[in-house]
This record gives structure tokens, C-alpha cells and sequence, in this order.
């Protein structure tokens, strides 16, 4: 593959708004920085009595706008190229949604599936004491991403506790609810990337009710999206695929049912009722909408020709290279993307911040109710720069977003 990796992809989307924004040279290129980054070797006794060193890393790419935050994402091919721009995401993200917030994103090089209850609570606890000193409810507050669970955080949050000596829920979210977790976090970027999708499906004149519907991972964001788009959407889920492969059914699936068939056998394939498929089949499939929402370059281009959808949702962050992107531009393919469109996340993590710094808890209805109405006026916004500009979402949304951080760094004092 030729793609561009992550990291140039993010900076070149600051360049491109550099112009619009008549940006400084020297502004520009603190925005193509990351301010601080951190890492370590993190030493983990195995279950074998054997001490393995994990690397490590958190990057806390710019602070402007408030604390840091982003995810924690455990992976066996993380690098920290990949952390940086993920990083930078995170950055334009809570901008966007005009969060009090900057961005960072942290990472293991690890292979949790291979890894015992206890070995993953080691890790995540070391994390934390290697980290310890840099992050916090005023500093940095990570997050569940890639393959770290809600129990994940709740051992992190523990760990910290522990070292400040005073339960600090607000260190982390993302956590289970018994331990200040916010109602609906769970499925967050899944509901918010639906909201978003139902008003671009308004603009675009195209009905949701039955619109067939593809996706791509089935971990926490892959699977709420496919249970959200049949269940919230009315939408038909003709495919889904986790890293071993995928399923398809022209009918529509059964999603409640799938996940319990994933459950037992520990994956998707040979489903009853629908035929197996791999992951590069499945993003190549003639669908109203393709929902990428597992890792990052999966459109590529290598099949980005091949892709016939009509709408690209990233629910997962960076899934379309910078060189598939003007194929799909070419062939009129729409892409909603990830800073808007997967930004329900954060955007509920936030929520669960703000309740867990006032020792509160708000229920169901009312975190959705404000889910919703931050996901459809980010999207007015974003969608009303592009119709003015003549820019893509994706143009649209980081020209907000930079507009909103450079803002911070001025009034600051900074620039
Ligand atoms: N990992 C999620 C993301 O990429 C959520 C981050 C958070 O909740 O802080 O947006």
C-alpha cells in the first residue's frame, strides 16, 4: 500500500484549511505538532511468573481549549505515529463540538485477546502508574477505544485513586455506572453517529427506513451501530464483520440475535440463515450506507474503486486514506466523517466528566436528550460551512474546528 499514514493525513487537513482560515506559518505549524508526549516500558508479570515490558504511550496533542482528552486504545500494531494523529483527531473533535477540552489519545502495543483477566488488570494498572503524574480530571482524562472495556476503566480509575489517595471518578469515563459512569456512554458513538446520519439522510432526500447497511467491526462502536441502525434507524443490516471475518444476508440480519451467535462462538462467521464473507468483501459491498467502525485505512487505495456505497459513515476514526478519499470524491461517493460523525463518544464522555465533578447522575432520557441536540447542531454547523464554502464535510468540519482552537491559543495569549 502507498497511503499517507495517519499523522500527515491529520496535519495535511490543517494545511488545507490554512488558507480559508489565512492562518500564520508559524500558528500552523504549532497546530501540526503534538505539545507533549509521553513514553514508557511498562513492566507486567505474566500469569507464567515471567516479567514482559509493554511500550507504552500517551501523546496530549494541544491543550488550548481545556484538559486533554482521548482514548486508550490496546493494540498489537500500534505505533506512535498512529497515537499522534489519532491524537490530533481527538484535538479537532472537541473543538468541533465546541467541548471545553483539548485532545490526546494513549496506546499499548499489546494482543489483549491472547492475554488472561488478570495480565490485562496488570497492564492497565501499570499504565496508570506510569502515567499517573500527567494526567487528571484537570490534566488528561482517558477513555475507553480499540479493545479497552469499561472494566478496563474502572481498574484505571481504581489505580489512581489509589495513588492520590481520594476516589477520583472524574479521572476517567467511560467507567461502569456503580463506579460514576454516565448513563449511555456505552452505545454513545454509535447513537450520535445514527443522529448524524438521520439529518444527512434528510438533506440528501434519501429514506432511512429499510436503506441497506454495511459495517465493518463488531466490537462495542460496530456492534451498537448495527443494533442501533435496525432498531433506531429502521434501517436494513445486510452485513457485518469482525476481525475474523464477516456475514451477509440480502434479507437483513437478525442483530440481537447475531450478537448472541458472537457471543457463544466468539464470532460472527456461520451465522444461521446468512452466508460468510470476508472484510475486504464486505467493504465492497452495493449498499446505501458502508459503516466502517473498526480501525484506521481500511478504505484504501487498493479498493476504494471498488467501494459502491452511496454514504461513507466513519464511526471509526481515520478508516478512509487521504488517497481513497479523492476516489470516493470522484465517484460521488458521501463521506460523513469521523470528527463529526463518531463524536457521540466523546461527547458523553464529557457528559459523564461533568457529572462526576458534581457528584451527579443524570438518567437515560436526559443524556440522549442532549446527545441528540449537540450531534444535530454540530452537524447544521458543519453542513452550512460546506454548503457556504463549497467544501466537503470533512473541509467544513476542521475549518470549525481549527477556527475554534487557534481562537483559544489567541485569547490565551499563546499566538
Ligand atoms: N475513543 C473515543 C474517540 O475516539 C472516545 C474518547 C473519549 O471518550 O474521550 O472519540
Amino acid at each position: 500500500m502507498t497511503e499517507t499514514d495517519l499523522f500527515e493525513t491529520i496535519r495535511g487537513q490543517v494545511c488545507r484549511c490554512a488558507y480559508d482560515l489565512k492562518l500564520e506559518p508559524d500558528i500552523e505549524a504549532i497546530l501540526k505538532m503534538p505539545m507533549r508526549e509521553f513514553h514508557f516500558s511498562i513492566p507486567v508479570r505474566m500469569d507464567d511468573g515471567r516479567i514482559r515490558a509493554f511500550q507504552g504511550f500517551r501523546v496530549q496533542y494541544n491543550d488550548a481549549r481545556g484538559p486533554t482528552k482521548g482514548g486508550i486504545r490496546f493494540h498489537p500494531d500500534e505505533t506512535i505515529d498512529t497515537i499522534r494523529g489519532l491524537a490530533a483527531i481527538m484535538t479537532w473533535k472537541c473543538a468541533l463540538f465546541g467541548l471545553p477540552l483539548g485532545g490526546a489519545k494513549g496506546g499499548v502495543i499489546c494482543t489483549p485477546k491472547e492475554m488472561s483477566e488478570g495480565e490485562l488488570e496488570r497492564l492497565s494498572r501499570a499504565y496508570i502508574q506510569a502515567l499517573c503524574r500527567h494526567i487528571g480530571p484537570e490534566r488528561d482524562i482517558p477513555a475507553p477505544d480499540v479493545y479497552t472495556t469499561p472494566r478496563i476503566m474502572a481498574w484505571m480509575m481504581d489505580e489512581y485513586s489509589k495513588i492520590a489517595g481520594q476516589t477520583t471518578f472524574g479521572v476517567i469515563t467511560g467507567k461502569p455506572i456503580p463506579v460514576g459512569g454516565s448513563e449511555g456512554r456505552l452505545d454513545a458513538t454509535a447513537r450520535g453517529g445514527w443522529y448524524v446520519i438521520a439529518e444527512a439522510a434528510r438533506d440528501a432526500d434519501v429514506d432511512l427506513k429499510g436503506a441497506t447497511v454495511a459495517v465493518q467491526g463488531f466490537g462495542n462502536v460496530g456492534s451498537n451501530a448495527a443494533l442501533l441502525g435496525q432498531f433506531l434507524a429502521g434501517a436494513k443490516v445486510v452485513a457485518v464483520s469482525d476481525s475474523r471475518g464477516g456475514v451477509l444476508n440480502h434479507n437483513g440480519l437478525d442483530v440481537q440475535r447475531l450478537l448472541e451467535h458472537k457471543e457463544k462462538t466468539g464470532s460472527v462467521l456461520n451465522f444461521e440463515g446468512a452466508g460468510n464473507i470476508t472484510n475486504e468483501a464486505l467493504l465492497e459491498l452495493d449498499v446505501d450506507i458502508l459503516i466502517p467502525a473498526a480501525l484506521e485505512n481500511v478504505i484504501n487505495t487498493g479498493n476504494a474503486d471498488n467501494v459502491k456505497a452511496k454514504i461513507v459513515a466513519e464511526f471509526a476514526n481515520g478508516p478512509v486514506s487521504n488517497e481513497a478519499e479523492a476516489v470516493l470524491g470522484k465517484k460521488g461517493v458521501a463521506i460523513i466523517p469521523d470528527l463529526l460523525c463518531n463524536g457521540g463518544g466523546v461527547v458523553v464522555s464529557y457528559f459523564e466528566m461533568v457529572q462526576n465533578l458534581n457528584m451527579d447522575h443524570w438518567d437515560a432520557a436526559d443524556v440522549d436528550s442532549r446527545l441528540r441536540k449537540m450531534m444535530t447542531s454540530t452537524y447544521h454547523a458543519v453542513h452550512e460551512t460546506a454548503r457556504k464554502k463549497g467544501f466537503s464535510l470533512r473541509q467544513a468540519a476542521y475549518t470549525i474546528a481549527v477556527r475554534n482552537v487557534v481562537e483559544a491559543m489567541a485569547a490565551r495569549g499563546w499566538v
